[in-house]
């Protein structure tokens, strides 16, 4: 489950793997124990919303201004849809975590080359290639 971006003029390619099952529950631990060490987004979330959890599924991110290309943790924040919700530390696959809970603010991903806000990659953005200036194609990978 994923997807693939790739050059057809040079070799780069970015691949995009979300992770499942145990992997997913891995980072959901992961973050679970570190939220306040993302910023002050995360962290006033997080005071807000005790019982709130962090998207940890994975997607590309792009900077309009310089052009770096990166994939990174969604980390958009999401708080309990049901009144019987594990705690977000129990959450084992990315299906369960959205059966649970729904994204409320987004997390703003910043660019480690200029600090800009970058834009998330999804099927309709168009991205230059980092090394060559062509367009990227995206595809679908099982
Ligand atoms: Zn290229
Ligand atoms: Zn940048």
């Amino acid at each position: 489950m994923g997807k693939l971006i790739y050059c057809e003029k040079c070799h780069y390619r970015l691949e995009i793997t979300n992770s499942r099952n145990f992997g997913f529950k891995l980072v959901v631990t992961q973050f679970a124990g570190r939220a306040g060490t993302f910023g002050p987004e995360i962290k006033n979330f997080f005071d807000h919303f005790p019982d709130g959890a962090l998207d940890c599924t994975w997607n590309a991110y792009h900077c309009k201004k310089c052009g770096y290309l990166t994939d990174e943790y969604r980390l958009n924040m999401c708080v309990p849809k049901v009144d019987k919700c594990p705690s977000f530390s129990q959450i084992s696959t990315p299906i369960e975590f959205w059966r649970y809970y729904h994204m409320i603010q987004r997390y703003t991903h910043c660019c480690d080359m200029c600090g800009e806000p970058m834009t998330e990659v999804t099927g309709k953005v168009k991205v230059r290639c980092p090394e060559c200036g062509n367009y990227l194609v995206t595809r679908k990978m099982k």
